[in-house]
């Protein structure tokens, strides 16, 4: 991550160069609140994340170990707990295909693939989803 931070990405519509043979919807709109980091897909999902369980999914090598299943669906735990005001302070557009935040812990090296972060969205259809699937 030689070109972190990266400039003005935070209010770079993300949607301008997206991939239309992609299969994955591409993120819209990311916005960083306080508790929560909120992406709009382009296929109409809008997602919400706690920022705990995002930084705590933090797919890197440093956080989730050798052998993560980046790309997967499954929750990846972390080693350290993250602070409870942990928040993401900037994203940044990864390829075609993942999401990279910066956390106000000063941890920038995790890269979320889209279809790992559709995996731990917890808006409300989502979280009905995954308890009618146990
Ligand atoms: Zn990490
Ligand atoms: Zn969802």
């Amino acid at each position: 991550m030689s070109r972190w931070p990266p400039a003005d990405l935070s209010t770079q519509d993300l949607s301008e160069r997206a991939e239309p043979r992609t299969r994955l919807p591409n993120p819209k709109a990311v916005s960083l609140g306080d508790r929560e980091v909120r992406v709009d897909w382009s296929d109409g999902h809008r997602s919400v994340f706690s920022n705990k369980t995002l930084r705590e999914a933090c797919p890197c090598a440093g956080c989730a170990g050798e052998g993560a299943p980046l790309g997967g669906r499954a929750f990846i735990p972390l080693k350290v707990a993250a602070p409870e005001d942990i928040r993401a302070t900037q994203y940044s557009r990864v390829g075609l295909y993942a999401l990279a935040f910066a956390w106000s812990d000063g941890h920038s090296t995790g890269i979320y693939p889209y279809d790992y972060l559709l995996g731990l969205c917890e808006c409300d259809a989502c979280l009905a989803k995954r308890a009618a699937q146990g």
